[in-house]
């Protein structure tokens, strides 16, 4: 067990308080899976929690006070410790909440039955909701009714195919399903920022395959994301199938690229539209932008399509086209081939350190050209020039045609 924690429910579970552990870490310990962070759920208000906390030397840092939130800091880890909670007002893309809740009413405010579990401090597992037999038969249910738990907050819609995507087996609940294709119409309303981090969430499960079928069945997938509206989801299996056999960690944006087409403005507008991170729409740009390699491309050729498109965005597609060609191998000599000339093609791609072009603008300068647009031109004519040389070309050979070019 974790020696912080100990401290922290000594601390919070002494005179008259009752402090317990829920949620995720609850939901994982019990499924014999890794646990993140842990949240606490407490009798105690905010302000208490703090006052205790400086009276004993930790660290508490007031992360969501308005929702009762203090996150107590030991050992370098935080520890979310929240006040027990009742919504009194919820229109379903936030929610006012009132403290002096009881644990019942904590409890029921949850989203899902195995999400809704607290381990007190003698370690015995608090079942208000009957999510015990849920984490058993790995079933991902709502607390209480559906229809009416969505509608006071329309992310749990994404929220119940993310959990599912972790941790369902079989079919989704027939209710929550139901409840979910109902109201995928008010996903609109909630702020992007509260849907991508869901969505990325979802696409990192190990296989979120029967997750994003569901999603697709109930219409939701279309509602938050129109561009897998042609290929859907048939990219997905091959995809999971590969990495799987490949080794390769889940990537979420690799799943994203496999159902949405591979065009620089749609990407570009689905980029602005989840407010993704720089990062993120980078990644998606340079996917859109790297070049479908043939299997005929010479290793020369490859590494121009390296150099100019950057390797991350030519992995990328690789890694799609060596998925799919996987998948058609079995019935198709000619994918059999094809796929083995990708996988070679990738682990060029994974060994390319991209060469540093050996000559700059100041060069240009110094061979005698005024400042302008022209000095841009010449550099690329020399590097056009390089990279035809495979890259062989040295800062000697690129001077004298740099002479040459000045002085023509
Ligand atoms: P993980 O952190 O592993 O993704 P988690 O279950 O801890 O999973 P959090 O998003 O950290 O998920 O939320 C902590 C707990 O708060 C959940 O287990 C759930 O009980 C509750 N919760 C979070 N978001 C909602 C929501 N939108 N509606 C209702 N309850 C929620
Ligand atoms: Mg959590």
């Amino acid at each position: 067990q974790e020696p912080g924690l100990q401290t922290l429910m000594g601390l919070l579970n002494s005179g008259g308080a009752e402090t317990r552990v829920v949620g995720g870490a609850v939901r994982n310990s019990l499924m014999g899976l890794a646990v993140g962070d842990i949240d606490l759920a407490t009798t105690l208000l905010p302000e208490e929690v703090s006052g205790r906390a400086a009276a004993a030397g930790i660290k508490a840092v007031p992360t969501g006070i308005e929702h009762g939130t203090v996150t107590l800091v030991i050992g370098g880890k935080g520890y979310e410790v929240t006040t027990l909670r009742r919504d009194v007002e919820t229109n379903g893309r936030h929610a006012q909440v009132a403290f002096g809740a009881t644990w019942q009413e904590d409890a029921d405010r949850r989203d899902l039955t195995i999400n809704g579990l607290y381990v007190g401090v003698d370690g015995e597992v608090v079942d208000l909701v009957g999510g015990l037999k849920d984490i058993e038969t790995k079933t991902v249910r709502f607390i209480g009714d559906a229809e009416q738990r969505i509608a006071e907050d329309y992310l749990r819609v994404l929220r119940f195919f993310r959990f599912f995507a972790h941790y369902g087996s079989g079919r989704p609940d027939t209710d929550g399903l139901k409840a979910c294709a109902r109201a995928r119409a008010q996903l609109k309303t909630l702020s992007a920022e509260r849907v991508w981090s869901e969505v990325k969430k979802l696409l990192s499960a190990r296989d979120p395959g029967r997750a994003l079928l569901w999603m697709r069945q109930s219409g939701v997938l279309t509602e938050i994301l129109p561009e897998t509206e042609k290929w859907g989801i048939d990219a997905i299996p091959g995809l999971i199938a590969a990495e799987q056999a490949l080794g390769w960690e889940p990537d979420a944006l690799l799943r994203l690229c496999a159902m949405v087409p591979k065009d620089a403005a749609r990407l570009v507008a689905l980029s602005e539209r989840l407010k993704l991170s720089n990062a993120e729409a980078l990644a998606l740009d340079r996917f859109a932008r790297a070049p479908k390699p043939q299997d005929t491309v010479t290793d020369v050729a490859f590494d121009r399509d390296l150099y100019r498109f950057g390797k991350d965005g030519v992995i990328s597609v690789l890694k799609l086209e060596l998925a799919s060609a996987r998948a058609r191998a079995e019935v198709d000599v000619k994918a059999m081939a094809r796929s083995a000339r990708l996988f070679a093609l990738l682990k060029r791609a994974e060994g390319f350190v991209r060469p540093i072009l050996p000559i700059k603008g100041s060069d240009v300068l110094e061979a005698g050209l005024p400042a302008g647009p022209k000095v841009g031109e010449i550099l690329g004519k020399l590097e056009e020039g390089w990279i035809a040389s495979q890259f062989n070309l040295s800062r000697e050979d690129l001077l004298a045609r740099l002479e040459t070019l000045v002085n023509t």
